[in-house]
């Protein structure tokens, strides 16, 4: 959990399990723009810096960064501001917030049609992540590894009174949707190395992002395979291109399966396996969506696999 510019968490709550659940304290970095995510800070910067000198800081901590929400639009009929990250060029961060459930909720409540057909159905109103946050991971992919995650940015606001009160995103309802899904090498029981196997996951890339609201994505795989089928890379890998190889994208139901290359889908099929030779360099990511309906809704996205 990461609050707004404190860590004070760390000191009211602590870190460590509860029940089968590790919770970890982290904090957002919240100027009027520019917002950082951190976990694994002892010290929550002030958002009076300059972005590259409070991502410098978390750095030199240990800390992960994440660019949060980068191209949140704001809620115009509101007249909420946009919290987009603006601070460019901007380097040395660990990732990038790709899908932020609140972006994404909040930037379609304009668009009147989507907005009644959401209050009845919230899962409908989910878009995925913007295109151009995925045109940017996918463009500073090139150079280094940047770990994509989804969020949730949730508040719990609560508006008005009990009966009538709205309350904008619950816990319970919000752990349902947008989830990271970290594959670790193992899981210990003490939350000091649990933590650390959590952290140094993320910062290796093996995870995946998926709104559990459109179905269970937990035995997804993405790996690279060689001609005897033995896995020779997984997500978040990169290593030297040259030798033909099979990305393999296995679906734990029925979806919409894409592979991309750079940004430009490679590959795409409807079913729960999709194979797929690639030799040249390039930045392999996948995507998957769920039909319901006539319509396809964004379900997962995989960190790439980095070809170089
Ligand atoms: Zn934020």
């Amino acid at each position: 959990m990461t609050d707004h510019d404190t860590l004070q968490p760390l000191q009211d709550v602590g870190e460590g399990f509860h029940g089968r659940t590790l919770l970890l304290i982290g904090c957002e970095v919240s100027p009027p723009t520019n917002h950082l995510l951190a976990v694994g800070a002892q010290t929550c910067p002030s958002r009076e810096q300059q972005p590259q000198d409070y991502i410098d800081d978390l750095r030199a901590q240990g800390a992960l960064t994440f660019l949060a929400h980068p191209h949140d639009r704001g809620v115009p009929l509101a007249k909420l501001p946009s919290y987009r990250w603006d601070a460019w060029p901007v380097g040395r961060y660990t990732g990038i917030e790709i899908w932020n459930h609140l972006s994404d909720w909040s930037g379609n409540l304009g668009r009147l049609p989507r907005a009644v057909r959401g209050a009845a159905k919230p899962h409908t109103f989910l878009t995925g992540p913007a295109p151009e946050t995925l045109a940017l991971w996918d463009a500073v992919g090139q150079a280094r590894r940047v770990v994509g995650i989804g969020g949730l940015d949730v508040h719990d606001v609560k508006i008005g009174r009990s009966p009538l009160q709205l309350r904008i995103f619950p816990y319970p309802y919000a752990f349902r949707t947008i989830l990271c899904h970290v594959l670790v090498p193992a899981w210990p029981e003490t939350p000091e190395e649990a933590k650390a196997i959590l952290l140094s996951s993320i910062a290796a890339g093996r995870l995946f992002f998926a709104n559990h609201a459109m179905g269970d994505a937990r035995t997804l795989s993405f790996r690279a395979l060689n001609g005897s089928g033995a896995e020779i890379a997984a997500m978040g890998d990169e290593f030297a291109a040259g030798k033909k190889l099979h990305l393999a994208l296995t679906s734990p139901k029925l979806a919409d399966l894409r592979l991309v290359r750079d940004g430009q889908e490679i590959a795409r099929t409807f079913g729960r396996d999709l194979s797929h030779e690639v030799q040249a360099p390039g930045v392999y990511r996948a995507e998957l969506r769920v039909r319901r309906g006539r319509r396809l809704y964004p379900w997962v996205f995989t960190n790439p696999i980095y070809l170089r």
